[in-house]
């Protein structure tokens, strides 16, 4: 179909977008438009962890997809793939695809397997599932993480466990749940103690449009929310728009910073609070913060608002001006010798936002992912609070920028019966462990304590059974361990570094095999959802998840209450017909939905501005917080410090306040292993995804970005092949030696898939290998971003 052909038949069906209800429905294709013969354009979707959601356009010629494209539509808005994208080809027809059940021979993790056929894997799978239920009990059994499908509705892989899996379990009695994510679990455990609620939003990334100034934490959308009709492609054009002046604060000289911001300033991981807390001094002393808002929306900002039983000087302000305990002010040259920010950039900073009025405060999610990542969270908050610029357009709340998500129907789980549940972060110790986790030690949910180990584990579309979980070699050894967990199921398409660990290894389909509906990930005031057709054939002997799962809930003796008599085919239609009550706008019939390509609806309630009836009338719209206020100090925070079991290098205090981190700058173990190492999200994959696929490794190197004096101090130059190690691996791997990040600090682009050679070095990139499985204290997360280091030219 070339673009001619394109924009005359959708002028043909009445422009380019066709309003229908609530919704616009935009023509991608069209029923009377299908080349005639066997060869034909089908719209499909990237479906990725990447933040985006992309439509592609797969050319297929005699069942062979011979090309993928995108194609922007025409209403201002981009929905147009990159680079990894439009690699879909390479993954479907990659050389190490899945092609057909097989069973483990060798030592687990070896790689060794022996083909099998559908029912000989089948047979094994549910006879070890209910091995594991009725001898461990449904607690037994794990769903790990994986976001290999993040945007299909019914083959969607997720970080709490697939639905498809998700509801077999179910009909089986349940699982072990868990909660938190990788990507933002201190942020998520976090910000509901200051602001209420399960979740904090944040102003949409558009009214940066409307504001004098914009600070950016970490926050890096032009690489992390680079696709679909997101939140970089709103951001280039509300800056261009308005001329509001970004600054980025940032380890990393980072995409963001290089093509939007208008200055960068390098900090040290791990310091952002420390930052914050000088910020606040120069708010405080110079008379910048907004006392009305203070008085009237908060709690804990000085004496006379504190919580009861609560002792003095305590309060947000005693603290920053070094009236409490600690009797440490809080000066921008305190923050020097933490942050390598100079103070008189520190003392320009505070100036700047508190003139700015209004002032767009955001977040990324790097700097709580740290080992004191939930006080960094809960810091930058600070900054629009003080300042008055929550619950207001061109405000935030400090949080990352917010975004639209159109209701769609998705698939049923039913009621998981166990109560259960732990940190995602925390299942190799479940493995390990699990029958001495609590909810005090471990940050166990729904029990006191967990009634056994992890004995069987589900991994679909997923790489955190290894190459995205911290510590590669340890979960290596724990995995390798039979007498621990029993079973570990991989379904996937390619032989990842998860695959390798597998007891029963499926070939699962790519999304190009299979109907499905993918749903727009991070839009910032356009929902959408793509109708995304089967190109091809379901290549080997690969079947869908949905598949297997109705498979084996037949051998268990469940099958009916698992399908309800639905095929794959037969759930698509139904979840479609629930989405039509939700919107009403699609089309009536799911073919022509399909034949159509995407549905987008306007967010119905934008502008939106969070927070803004709370804003107005604090005492008729409270917060759902034990105040009804916003908690700068709080007290389930400063009781739950004093009942948890925490390290001694640990806290959790009521106040967001800098707490030095272990493995971080002001630890003493610099002396051995001096450098920082925190990883980035690279442009040549999405995560861990695509790592196999060759032409994306040309996009980028995967290198260890170094700073010239660092380098220069070790003798290292351009492209010299490195060690970088410590006390838990090393990784080998090319310099790239660049003033784009802050001395002392070092990046390794995340998600390479786990090499090891013979002597235990890994080859391929992964920086789990240098990461800890020790969790933060609250929300037991992953610090991936909080790793002493020392490097050396190999
Ligand atoms: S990786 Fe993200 S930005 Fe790229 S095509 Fe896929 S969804 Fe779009």
């Amino acid at each position: 179909m070339d673009r001619r052909k394109f924009l005359k038949w959708s002028a043909a069906l009445g422009g380019m977008t066709a309003l229908t209800g609530g919704g616009l429905l935009h023509c991608v294709g069209s029923r009377t438009a299908q080349p005639p013969l066997r060869e034909r354009d089908v719209w499909t979707s990237c479906n990725v962890n990447c933040g985006g959601r992309c439509a592609l356009r797969a050319h297929v010629v005699d069942g062979v997809v011979r090309a993928i494209d995108s194609e922007a539509d025409t209403a201002g808005h981009a929905a147009t793939a990159c680079l990894r994208g439009r690699a879909m080809r390479h993954r479907l027809y990659a050389p190490d695809r899945l092609k057909y059940p097989m069973l483990r021979v060798g030592a687990r993790g070896e790689g060794k397997f022996r083909r099998a056929s559908w029912d000989e894997a089948l047979d094994l799978l549910a006879a070890r599932l209910r091995e594991a239920i009725d001898t461990w009990g449904n607690e037994s059994v794990y769903l790990n993480v994986g976001t290999g499908n993040w945007g299909a509705v019914l083959s969607n892989s997720c970080s709490s466990g697939a639905p498809t899996i998700s509801r077999l379990m179910n009909c089986l009695g349940g699982h072990l749940r868990s909660y938190g994510t990788y990507s933002y679990a201190m942020l998520e455990a976090a910000l509901p103690y200051t602001y209420g609620g399960a979740w904090v939003d944040g102003n949409p990334i558009t009214d940066v449009a409307h504001s004098e100034l914009a600070v950016f934490f970490g926050n890096n959308p032009a690489t992390t929310r680079m696709g679909g009709l997101g939140v970089s492609h709103d951001l280039a054009r509300a800056l261009r728009r308005s001329g509001t002046r970004l600054i980025v604060i940032d380890p990393r000289h980072s995409d963001t910073a290089a093509t939007f911001a208008d200055e960068w300033i390098p900090i040290r991981p791990g310091t952002d609070a420390a930052l914050v807390s000088a910020l606040a001094h120069v708010l405080i002393t110079e008379n910048l913060v907004d006392h009305d808002f203070l008085a009237t929306h908060t709690i804990g900002y000085d004496e006379d608002s504190m919580p009861d039983g609560v002792p003095a000087g305590q309060s947000y302000r005693s603290h920053i001006l070094g009236l409490g305990p600690d009797r440490t002010a809080k000066t921008p040259g305190w923050a020097e010798a933490i942050t390598g920010i100079p103070a008189e950039r520190i003392v320009r900073l505070a100036r700047e936002i508190g003139a700015a009025k209004p002032c767009y405060i955001a977040q990324g999610w790097s700097l709580q992912r740290q080992a004191n990542g939930e006080q960094n969270c809960r810091a930058v908050c600070m900054l629009p609070i003080l300042t008055g610029n929550v619950g207001i357009r061109g405000g935030n709340t400090g949080a990352r920028e917010g975004f639209f998500t159109m209701p769609f129907a998705g698939f049923p789980t039913l009621d998981n019966p166990v109560a259960a549940s732990i940190p995602c972060f925390m299942w190799t110790e479940a493995v390990r462990r699990g029958h001495e986790m609590t909810a005090t030690t471990d940050g166990v949910r729904g029990v006191d304590k967990l009634p056994s180990d992890i004995r069987f584990i589900w991994n679909f579309a997923g790489n955190c059974l290894i190459n995205q979980h911290s510590d590669a070699n340890r979960t290596a050894r724990i995995l390798v361990d039979e007498t621990k967990c029993r079973t570990i199921v991989v379904i996937d398409n390619v032989m990842t570094a998860s695959a390798r660990f597998a007891d029963i290894l499926l070939p699962g389909v790519t999304n190009l095999e299979e109907d499905d509906f993918a749903l727009s990930d991070y839009a910032t005031d356009i929902g959408y959802v793509i109708f995304a057709r089967k190109a091809v054939e379901p290549l080997f002997e690969s079947r869908s998840i949905y598949d297997i799962c109705a498979a084996v809930a037949k051998r268990l003796g469940v099958g009916e209450a698992y399908t309800e008599g639905r095929d794959r085919a037969g759930w698509l239609a139904h979840l479609y017909e629930e989405s039509r009550r939700l919107l009403p706008g699609l089309p009536e019939r799911m073919d022509d939905a399909f034949d159509t390509g995407i549905f987008r609806m306007r967010d119905p309630e934008a502008p939106r501005v969070p927070y803004a009836a709370f804003r107005r009338d604090p005492v008729a719209n409270p917060l759902d917080t034990p105040s009804g206020r916003i908690e700068i100090f709080s007290k389930r925070l400063w009781d739950l410090g004093k009942t948890w079991q925490l390290g001694p290098d640990e806290r959790i205090p009521g106040l967001p306040e800098y707490v030095p981190a272990w493995e971080g700058v002001e630890d003493p173990l610099r002396r051995t292993y001096p450098l920082q190492l925190i990883g980035h999200h690279p442009r040549q994959r999405t995560h861990s995804t695509g790592d196999n696929v060759d032409w994306l490794r040309r996009i980028e190197r995967q290198e260890l970005w170094m700073n010239p004096a660092d380098a220069a101090l070790r003798g290292i130059a351009q492209g010299d092949m490195v060690r970088v190690f410590n006390a838990r691996g090393a990784v080998l791997i090319p310099a790239r030696v660049t003033p784009r990040i802050a001395p002392g600090v070092l990046s390794l682009p995340e998600g390479a898939w786990y090499a090891p050679a013979q002597d235990g070095a890994d080859t391929g990139g992964c920086i789990n290998v240098l990461t800890t499985q020790r969790p933060s204290p609250l929300a037991k997360g992953n610090p991936q971003h909080t790793n002493l280091v020392q490097v050396e030219k190999a």
